[in-house]
Formats: C-alpha cells, sequence, structure tokens
C-alpha cells in the first residue's frame, strides 16, 4: 500500500487508508522526516493487516454484479434484464430504478421474518418501515418504529436474521452496552461472527442499485 504524505497545518499526525491500495498520513509543516518515518514503521504492521483485510474485501465484492443480476438471501435468482423489455437499453439510472423498484416489492418478506421473529421472542415494534441508507442496515426508535434497510433482501438470511434480533433487543435497550449484547446473544448465540460477516457485507450499502 502506497502512503501518500501530505503536510498541514496541524499539530498531530493522522493516517488515513482508503482502499487497498492508498493511504494518506497528514503530518505537521514542521515534523521531521525521521519522525514521520518512524510512526510509519510503527504502523506498518496494522497496515499490512488493513491491506490484507481490503483485497479480501474487494475480491468478495467483485462475486457479485449488482447491475445485472437479482441476488435474494445471497443467491443470484435472475438476472436484471428478465425484469422488464428493454431493460438493455435504460440509462443506468432508469435501470437503478427498475432494480430497485423490484426489490421494494420483496421488503415484505422481510416484513414477514420480522413478524417471525417478533412472535418467537415476544420482542415486539409498532411499525415496520424499509429504510434506504448507504450506511445502516436498520434502526429501531423510542416510539417503537423499526426501520430496515430494503438491501438486507440480498444478504444471506443468517444475517436478515442476526439484523432483525439485533433491532428488536433495541425494544429492550435503546444503547449498545454489554446487558444489550447479552440479549442479543440469547436469540444469536454466534452473534459476533454474524457481526464480523455482516461489515464484509458493508459494501452493499454503499453500491448503488
Ligand atoms: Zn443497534
Amino acid at each position: 500500500m502506497e502512503v501518500k504524505i501530505i503536510r498541514q497545518r496541524r499539530k498531530t499526525m493522522v493516517l488515513k487508508v482508503f482502499n487497498a491500495q492508498t493511504a494518506e498520513l497528514r503530518v505537521p509543516m514542521k515534523m521531521s522526516l525521521s519522525k514521520v518515518e518512524k510512526f510509519l514503521d510503527s504502523k506498518k504492521g496494522w497496515l499490512d493487516k488493513v491491506e490484507k483485510r481490503m483485497l479480501e474485501n474487494e475480491s468478495f465484492s467483485n462475486c457479485f454484479d449488482f447491475q445485472n443480476f437479482i441476488y435474494i438471501n445471497g443467491e443470484k435468482v435472475l438476472e436484471a434484464k428478465s425484469l422488464i423489455k428493454g431493460f438493455e437499453n435504460f440509462t443506468e439510472e432508469k435501470k437503478q430504478k427498475v432494480v430497485r423498484k423490484y426489490y421494494l416489492s420483496l421488503f415484505s418478506n422481510l416484513e414477514k421474518l420480522a413478524v417471525e421473529v417478533s412472535v418467537k421472542t415476544g420482542l415486539t415494534f409498532k411499525q415496520l418501515k424499509p429504510c434506504d441508507s448507504s450506511r445502516i442496515w436498520g434502526s429501531y426508535n423510542s416510539n417503537r418504529v423499526m426501520k430496515l434497510n430494503w438491501k438486507l433482501i440480498v444478504l444471506p438470511k443468517r444475517l436478515v436474521y442476526y439484523v432483525i434480533c439485533h433491532e428488536l433487543c433495541h425494544s429492550i435497550h435503546l444503547n449498545h452496552k454489554p446487558q444489550f449484547w447479552k440479549d442479543v446473544e440469547k436469540l444469536c448465540p454466534d452473534f459476533k461472527m454474524l457481526k464480523k460477516e455482516l461489515k464484509n457485507f458493508s459494501f452493499v450499502l454503499r453500491t448503488k442499485f
């Protein structure tokens, strides 16, 4: 990974990694080069680890082609062009609109699962809404409104289950304190693994489709 050094009017150094190929180290104007190099040396192990993780993530995300295919529960189920006649000739924007509309029509599947989990666990919500966020998979607020990202439908079911359990546990705790995680663990004993796996899918949130 190449680290670009940028001198700035600042008091401390800050290291930012953008992807597996590029990182940026912002350093105070007058800091000596040896100090900068020493800092970079101390971060080498960490940078290698981040680079490896990002490369894995990139190759993982390359397995998915959201522009041309529809995925349900982690499986490629159909070609996007089969959704509507003339799809191939649409603009990118119109293609995305068609794909998005199709996924939104499947939101009832998420709803069904949320109701099932709610009945099974006794954890309730007042209202369920689809959300469209490039950051989060779901939310639960003090008005007992649960939101689930419609993109969840493309994820393996075990991850959808985890997200629903996570949000439903917010009906007891509106925070992420240890007791919250204890309750999540009761519903999803392997939640730590699922959380990690979900992180690998965060590129889906940022992908436009
Ligand atoms: Zn949460």
